[in-house]
């Protein structure tokens, strides 16, 4: 027998959950795509964005994944020929700095663990070590989506200040965007890149780079940019089309608007933090119980180290995959995979497993989700000890 008849559930970190507002919004006729309505929503998407990337600088839009915005935010600072410093935390930063590598960037990798965060002594020694300030870019991932790690970015842009180095700050918040704190501006963040289908609770298809002033001069300092990347005319368009270089995005326009009404204002991005907090760690006070070694254990041991919107966790193999599959195919609720963290052909790739709780998530499906997870780890024998979600229950009462 199955339980997973009725609304199926899909926990996994990227693409989250839709709110039915965002889909009812999309469930509507064409629009003109000349005038009108969606010129003037189009212009408090860019408004709305910007209050949740915390930033007074630029926004250029895409049609396209979240790759798509790496692609753009490499094409508009670096040429062939330059050299950056990638801090690499996981999977994504990995992805990231192998895009700049393909474009003829000279890319100098700082790898840290898969299970600590960037380590900013050793980003402070090299950035002092480059006398000569050969590195134009330093990018980083805010949460690695791959390892659930927080990077600590506030303290990166005080590696970079310390040692007096102007290298573009460059970070990607795809993961982490209108889930956990980010603040482009305070924290001195040059370069942001963010998709729609994360915390922005919108489907994939859409993503973007925020700029400030100092990389929009470096964007000018370049001989030559691909013309549909440049994000010059996609911020400061002078006729609709350059938003998108082409035909406008219509109906994800429609779902973005609605949940940025949802997110910046009716709940309010402080709010939404707070509850991604709260949230994030009943999902941690539920493993730490659970926690055994040779059962299940957080990837990330220091809460303060750990993202909000993802949780990584790993198991002995083949556990990871075996709860996957119960939990779906038993209970209706869809676990992330283990992304990175061993080769598709490594038996070890079967004991990871991921939990996403960003964007629209209450109480109720993390608490559903986290109990589908002790069913599904009885079921399938992975050792754990009683009182998970006891504890999770614990951290939503005292809200
Ligand atoms: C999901 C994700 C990406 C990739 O986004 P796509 O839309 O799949 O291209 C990049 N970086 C991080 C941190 C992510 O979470």
């Amino acid at each position: 027998m199955s339980l997973s008849n009725g609304r199926t559930y899909l926990a996994i970190p990227g693409p989250s959950v839709m709110p039915d507002r965002v889909l009812q919004a999309m469930h509507s006729a064409a629009p003109n795509i000349y005038e009108g309505d969606l010129v003037e929503t189009t212009r408090t998407i860019v408004t709305d964005l910007k209050a949740v990337a915390r930033t007074k600088g630029q926004v250029a839009m895409y049609i396209g994944n979240g790759h798509a915005a790496w692609e753009a935010s490499l094409a508009n600072t670096l040429q062939a020929g330059d050299k950056i410093l990638a801090l690499v935390t996981g999977h994504f930063g990995e992805g990231w700095a192998a895009m700049a590598t393909a474009l003829g960037v000279t890319v100098d990798t700082l790898e840290f663990d898969s299970r600590s965060d960037i380590d900013l002594a050793q980003v402070t020694a090299a950035l002092s070590d480059d006398k000569t300030h050969s590195y134009k870019a330093v990018i980083a991932v805010h949460v690695d989506t791959s390892t659930s790690a927080l990077n600590d970015i506030s303290g990166l842009r005080q590696a970079l200040d310390a040692a007096g180095h102007p290298a573009l700050l460059m970070v990607d918040c795809i993961a982490s965007l209108a889930v956990d704190r980010f603040e482009m501006d305070a924290w001195g963040v040059d370069v942001m890149v963010a998709a729609s289908q994360k915390g922005l609770m919108t489907p994939p298809g859409m993503s973007f780079v925020f700029f400030s002033d100092k990389a929009a001069e470096v964007r000018k300092s370049l001989p030559l940019v691909s013309n549909y990347w440049d994000w010059t005319k996609r911020s400061e368009p002078d006729v609709f089309y350059q938003y998108w270089c082409g035909t406008a995005p219509t109906h994800h326009i429609f779902g973005l608007r609605t949940a940025l009404d949802m997110i910046v204002h009716e709940e309010g991005i402080e709010a939404a933090w707070a509850r991604q907090a709260t949230l994030a760690k009943a999902v941690w006070a539920a493993f730490e119980a659970w926690s055994t070694t040779g059962g299940v254990q957080l990837n990330i041991a220091d809460p303060s180290k750990r993202s909000n919107a993802v949780t990584m966790l790993r198991t002995k193999a083949p556990h990871g995959t075996q709860l996957r599959q119960w939990v779906e195919q038993n209970a209706g609720v869809t676990l992330g995979i283990g992304v990175g963290m061993a080769a598709l052909d490594d038996p070890e790739w079967h004991g990871f497993f991921r939990v996403g709780h960003m964007g629209h998530v209450n109480a109720h499906m993390v608490l559903g989700t986290l109990a589908t997870i002790e069913a599904g780890m009885k079921a399938v024998g992975i050792p754990h000890n009683p009182g998970g979600v006891a504890a999770a229950v614990n951290v939503i009462s005292q809200v």
